[in-house]
């Protein structure tokens, strides 16, 4: 067992960020306990934060920017204005690129994060997917166009004088930063991998709002290319009276995240969809006790007569078997809060140390189901057991 799967209390608490990005302050919105928890230092994690497991999604989306990102300066090294785009397209090597990125996450990913089924991403990656993604965006997006141009830059035509990147953007007042995707002349475009969400105006407009107070001016256009579904959006820019309200409100909630951090004022609210996903519900008691978050939990009102086929659950094992003894697999009779049920663990996911005995499991993702007439939980290359131990 790996030393992020036993649950430890904090041993440092955050202060602040010094920049507010858009997801930090998003994550701060949604979940404050969850910023906490994630920002805060523990004794077995070795990196700034919490980590969260990488999914195969992350993967593809993160070798879709770099293509992207790639892309951008192979075609700012070789585009003269008489140049072939078919011979700088030719001249791009895609699968070389993705097979490089490949490595390069998986190595980083194995240094970094414990949490990451290396095995799981491996068989479940798709390159085909990710040329084929990349090939959409190559497709729609004209990186350059004249800057004075008022039509948004996306047109069907490649554009043979290219330029971009990704861009990183910060200022000190109000405390904010952002890394864009891409900013081609003075267009903002943002690549979405999996499906439409609000959050995505959200981002591009604090983008939006990033680039005019670092330049004085707005950009010519804000646009959201969904690679999965080929739809391309452009966001209205906002007017100045807009940006103006904008900038209220971002100072006033900054200025209330930033007390609520320095006077650990933290609050926290369970529900079913913001806690489903949540990287840090194994160390959120609320997560475990709310009534709200039942349905996530292997007491999800499943009457036994009716339960019908296999579920993917998360459970807390309140009582191991007494039989079981670390440093072995771990099956036999155990009970939830609300089931008596039978619970088998790999050994890889169970502890080493035979010197002491968890009181406890936090369980994420096992797969419940009946056999011979029993409640049966399991754990598969996916789930995650985390461990309690008395003090
Ligand atoms: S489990 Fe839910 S309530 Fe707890 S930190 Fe995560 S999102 Fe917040």
């Amino acid at each position: 067992m790996k030393e992020i799967y036993e649950i430890t209390a904090p041993i440092y608490h955050p202060s602040p960020p010094d920049k507010w990005s858009y997801s930090s302050l998003s994550l701060f919105k949604k979940c404050m306990k969850r910023w906490w928890l994630t920002n805060s230092k523990y004794s077995n994690s070795q990196e700034g934060k919490y980590p969260a497991p990488s999914s195969i999604a992350i993967f593809h989306g993160n070798i879709i920017h770099t293509l992207l990102d790639k892309f951008n300066t192979h075609v700012k090294q070789v585009i003269d204005n008489s140049s072939d785009y078919t011979k700088v397209l030719q001249g791009f090597s895609i699968r070389k690129t993705i097979h490089t990125e490949l490595q390069r996450l998986l190595n980083k990913e194995n240094r970094t994060n414990p949490r990451t089924s290396i095995d799981y991403i491996t068989s479940g990656i798709d390159l085909n997917y990710c040329i084929n993604q990349f090939k959409t965006i190559i497709a729609s997006v004209d990186f350059q166009k004249p800057s004075t141009q008022s039509t948004p830059s996306v047109s069907t035509k490649p554009n043979n004088n290219r330029t971009g990147g990704k861009r990183w953007i910060e200022i000190n007042d109000p405390p904010i930063c952002g890394k864009l995707d891409l900013v081609s002349r003075q267009d903002i475009i943002e690549y979405k991998t999996g499906k439409e969400e609000e959050g995505h105006i959200q981002q591009i407009l604090f983008y939006a709002y990033l680039w005019w107070k670092k330049h004085s001016t707005l950009p010519d256009s804000l646009i959201i290319i969904y690679t999965k579904t080929k739809i391309i959006k452009e966001i209205p820019l906002p007017t100045e009276a807009e940006l103006n309200q904008y900038e209220k409100e971002l100072r006033e909630n900054i200025t209330i995240y930033t007390s609520k951090i320095i006077h650990k004022e933290i609050s926290v609210s369970p529900d079913r969809t913001t806690c489903e996903h949540c990287s840090v519900k194994q160390l959120c008691n609320e997560y475990w006790n709310s009534d709200q978050t039942d349905i996530l939990r292997e007491n999800k009102g499943i009457e036994f007569d009716y339960f019908q086929e296999a579920t993917w659950t998360d459970a807390e094992i309140q009582s191991l078997p007494p039989e079981w003894t670390p440093g072995k697999p771990l099956i036999g009779k155990a009970m939830t809060k609300n089931l008596e049920l039978t619970i088998q663990i790999d050994n890889q996911k169970c502890p080493t140390d035979t010197t002491r005995k968890p009181t406890s499991a936090r369980i994420l993702g096992g797969l419940l189901e009946i056999k011979n007439g029993e409640w049966f939980l399991s754990s598969k290359t996916n789930t995650e057991v985390f461990w309690k131990y008395s003090k």
